[in-house]
């Protein structure tokens, strides 16, 4: 693992938590106002204030850090619904050791319990929009502070921050050391949500959707080429596929409407703050993978990742 040493001295990792709670409670009160595009919190226990408190409490050093639990990257992934987020942030979570942690996973998690709380969340995801701010740092705080607990140090954030008001509250309380926007052609994104399967019993993720994109350049040498095979299930969990309910034409599309709205601006918070790297997919897992190694200086580690 010397690349990922390298690594992990390139992006600071070991740079404390930051403590200025005043300062960012001050920032993320005032900017609260512009991001609720999504209305009134849900749940009139959770205010921002109270959630941002929470995030900064769970996200301090574990007083007991267990040296053999992962290394304390602190990653953010971004990228549009669809392009791979959680594919590449749980094979990097896989081979640097550290917990790979989705926030849409927490958010389906929530709705899977029943309530009035949950049913109203299920409306607002089944619809492509976002949760409010609040309610996403509480359920995050509660998985940092679990993780905490069993000695977790660093994680590769897959969702999260999707507002500018999650990226400045996130900034006050940890030192993000990269953020990896992943970006992949407009077409073979609706394609991917909607080819997407889920595996009802283990949870594993496939896609049925073959993408294949003729390049514009009109040379015709095929180098401009994009073919994504399709990632077909085992005959184990083939009876037990579903679909995702937001996975429908008219809600990826507002999926993707929101996210150009509410998440681009927080690339360009990252970009700002030089932690930004950009990240084109040539293509499938195959030709991906290997690429994304070499951008972040891992590829001397790709013999312990899974193929
Ligand atoms: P994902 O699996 O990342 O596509 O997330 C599924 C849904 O969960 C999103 O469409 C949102 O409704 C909600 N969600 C996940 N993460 C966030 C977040 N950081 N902020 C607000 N809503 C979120």
């Amino acid at each position: 693992m010397a690349v990922a040493h390298r690594l992990f001295r390139l992006f600071s990792p070991f740079t404390p938590a930051k403590n200025n709670l005043s300062s960012f409670l001050i920032r993320s009160l005032s900017s609260s106002s512009s991001s609720s595009t999504h209305g009134p919190s849900l749940d009139p226990e959770i205010d921002l204030k109270e959630a941002a408190a929470e995030l900064e409490k769970s996200s301090s050093p574990s007083s007991s850090p267990s040296p053999s639990k992962g290394r304390n990257f602190h990653w953010v992934f971004l990228g549009c619904p669809g392009v791979g987020k959680g594919t590449y942030a749980s094979r990097l979570s896989t081979l640097l050791g550290v917990p790979h942690i989705a926030t849409g996973d927490l958010v389906r998690e929530e709705l899977s319990s029943s309530g009035l709380l949950s049913s109203q969340l299920k409306e607002l995801v089944n619809h492509g929009k976002l949760v409010p701010d609040e309610f996403i740092i509480s359920l995050l705080s509660k998985r940092l502070e679990a993780g905490k607990e069993k000695g977790e140090s660093g994680y590769i954030l897959d969702g999260f921050p999707r507002t500018v008001t999650q990226a400045e509250i996130l900034e006050g309380v940890i030192n993000v050391d990269l953020v990896i926007n992943l970006k992949l052609k407009e077409e073979a994104l609706l394609a991917k949500c909607l080819g997407r399967k889920i595996c009802s019993e283990c949870g594993a993720n496939y896609n049925v959707a073959c993408i294949d994109i003729k390049g514009g350049d009109g040379d015709g040498d095929g180098d401009d080429r994009m073919y994504m095979p399709p990632l077909l299930p085992p005959p184990k969990c083939e009876s037990k596929l579903i679909t995702r309910a937001d996975d429908t034409e008219e809600v990826v599309k507002e999926r993707l409407r929101v996210y150009n709205k509410m998440t681009q601006p927080v690339e360009e918070f990252y970009r700002k703050r030089g932690k930004l790297l950009e990240f084109e997919l040539p293509g499938g897992i195959p030709q991906s993978w290997p690429k994304l190694l070499r951008a972040l200086h891992l590829e001397d580690d790709k013999q312990s990742a899974i193929a």
